[in-house]
């Protein structure tokens, strides 16, 4: 599935990294709030971006039904790993969690957690990507390290 970036280019989740995300979709009453780090691909000679992986819950992360932390540490150890197995083209691109609503969208906790990644994280380009999976949507949304606003991408 693609989505329309700001500068008109497109992102698009690979098949395998949405497949990856939706085995934590929250479709049960108990099932806890899971999520990781992006990991894709800036198209050479366009504005496109491929999210290829994304990496999945690992021990040290803390969740619940209604927040997810992942352990910064191991899920950098991946961001790392892809990077030097990859000669420096896949890159970290921004993170994924899942929400226990239909229809996701972000929370205050979120934002400020996003903002955080845009200040503190290291990555090449203006923007870092948010997705945010529900039961029934996936939601992604631009977040950009000049003005620290999010903009919700359209699906196309
Ligand atoms: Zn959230």
């Amino acid at each position: 599935m693609s989505f329309l970036l700001s500068n008109k280019g497109k992102i698009k989740i690979s098949d395998y990294a949405f497949e990856r995300m939706s085995n934590f979709r929250q479709n049960n009453s108990e099932d806890t709030e899971a999520g990781g780090v992006l990991l894709g691909r800036f198209i050479v000679n366009s504005k496109d971006i491929v999210i290829d992986d994304v990496s999945i819950p690992m021990i040290g992360d803390k969740r619940s039904r209604y927040s997810f932390v992942r352990n910064a540490k191991s899920h950098q150890r991946i961001i790392d790993n892809q990077w030097f197995k990859s000669n420096g083209t896949c890159n970290y691109l921004g993170e994924w969690h899942t929400h226990p609503e239909s229809y996701p969208d972000y929370s205050g906790v979120d934002i400020d957690n996003w903002k955080d990644r845009l200040k503190k994280d290291s990555y090449s380009s203006r923007y870092l990507y948010f997705i945010i999976l529900g039961i029934i949507k996936l939601e992604i949304w631009e977040g950009d390290r000049r003005t620290l606003k999010f903009k919700k991408l359209e699906k196309i």
